[in-house]
């Protein structure tokens, strides 16, 4: 019986009510008591345990209680399970530092056999991850929070892993599981991509030569579309230009009799007062001309060195013609997707040109930029190239420059399942209702494929 005060001590009425709950088994018997056919099931969205609870925590965990609760006053037995969140970047971090080591490499050489050296990196992952489990446990029995702890469902037992490797399974044998090509960041000297976590921790501003390439009509004599670049090295894996099919783009006449296609409002910036403009269009107009690669590359597909058509393009810097490479940029892939282009790598994971790339074979991009460079200018196609100084991603373990490089992964089509995804939405009772049709109802709007492995 608690007696009411004007001035209440919480700490102790909080206190006196967990040990009644504890003494009692208050928790337990509001399961055991409700019928087995009634039942709610609630699986805790598990927590990483190598790190200490947080203020976050509390808010979640409180939100996460209050609907168990409510299911089982209203007669529901609702068994619930607390979960470990094992995996991940964050506790191989941890461990990293803890032995002093960064990389793959270093991992996989603990001890003399690879094998083993994963197993021993695993075990210390293993015993680093419930760190602080005594903390967690703690705030969540203070909080009243409701779960059954002693039991947790933990993301490194291999029965978990099982299960999930048999709904991977269920996912393929319906046949939305494929394999494609997923663009990000990527670090060639470590050999892997990074997270966009990973990428925020090392921005620097970087010096590099921009270059205004000019890629020779196929159709019109003397005449050039000039694309603008910032990494030279991607120049081999050209297979398209793409324009703004609204932007205003305009040919002009040079003192040197050559004529030049590029965006209108960028042409006096680039082209300077002497050069004459002689016609005028939409980049519309431009979609579907041809031009000659310049690289010796094979051609594969129809509509490969083609002008094509991308939403991406602006004329806020560059010259309104956009470069694209399909395997090192996000935008220039998805153009790929949508037209069909062919996906072919022309560097290789070390960051090193393939045998496709005959002159640059086995040379690495950084030090290929200059070459081409030069090797642009030597045959008139290097229309004019600038410093500029921008802040760019680096590998926050080796320093070394990132790229956006194309690896192959593993997609959930989830595109095919918007239009039940939506519909199922319309079920859901949202609270606050804004959400239904807002934050989650655009999101699955966009849903996107997704890409399960890196
Ligand atoms: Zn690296």
């Amino acid at each position: 019986m608690f007696i009411l005060t004007p001035k209440p001590d919480y700490k102790k009425i909080e206190t006196e009510v967990l040990t009644f709950w504890k003494n009692k088994k208050i928790f337990a018997r509001s399961i055991s008591e409700r019928p087995e056919s009634k039942k709610f099931v609630f699986y805790e969205g598990p927590p990483t345990a190598n790190g200490h609870p947080g203020i976050h925590h509390i808010i979640a965990r409180a939100y996460k209680d209050i609907i168990p609760r409510y299911k089982t006053m209203r007669g529901f037995r609702v068994p619930r399970q607390a979960g470990w969140d094992t995996h991940g970047l964050p506790v191989e971090l941890e461990v990293e530092k803890m032995l002093g080591i960064s990389g793959k490499d270093k991992i996989e050489s603990l001890t003399p056999t690879k094998r083993e050296s994963i197993i021993k990196f695993n075990q210390l992952c293993k015993e680093n991850v419930f760190k602080y489990q005594k903390e967690w446990e703690r705030v969540t029995e203070r909080i009243g929070y409701w779960i059954d702890m002693d039991n947790p469902y933990i993301t490194f037992k291999n029965e978990y892993i099982e299960k999930l490797w048999g709904i991977i399974k269920i996912i393929w044998s319906k046949g939305f599981l494929y394999q494609d090509y997923k663009v990000l960041p990527y670090c060639f000297r470590c050999g892997t991509g990074l997270s966009s976590h990973e990428v925020a921790q090392e921005f620097k501003d970087k010096t590099d030569t921009s270059i205004f390439v000019k890629f020779k009509s196929a159709s019109e004599e003397n005449t050039f579309f000039l694309a603008w670049t910032t990494t030279p090295w991607t120049l081999p894996g050209n297979v398209a230009l793409a324009v703004g099919k609204e932007i205003k783009y305009g040919k002009y006449q040079l003192e040197t009799g050559k004529k030049i296609i590029l965006a209108e409002n960028l042409a006096l910036k680039i082209l300077g007062e002497k050069a004459t403009k002689i016609d005028l269009f939409i980049g519309a107009d431009l979609v579907g001309q041809k031009y000659e690669p310049i690289f010796n590359i094979e051609k594969t597909h129809k509509d490969q060195f083609t002008i094509l058509p991308g939403d991406f393009v602006s004329t806020s810097e560059g010259s309104g013609i956009v470069h694209t490479a399909v395997m090192y940029g996000e935008d220039d892939f998805a153009l790929s997707k949508k037209f069909n282009l062919p996906t072919i790598h022309t560097v290789d994971p070390k960051g090193n040109f393939t045998d496709q790339v005959k002159k640059l074979a086995g040379k690495n991009i950084f030090i290929a930029n200059q070459i081409i460079i030069d090797d642009l200018k030597q045959r008139d196609l290097l229309f004019k190239e600038l410093k500029i100084t921008h802040s760019y991603p680096f590998c926050w373990r080796c320093h070394n420059p990132l790229i956006y490089y194309a690896k192959e992964s593993w997609f959930i089509a989830m595109k095919k399942l918007r239009s039940q995804l939506v519909s199922n939405n319309e079920k859901i009772n949202w609270i606050p209702a804004h959400l239904k049709h807002g934050r989650f109802g655009n999101w699955l709007d966009e849903t996107k494929d997704w890409a399960l492995s890196r």
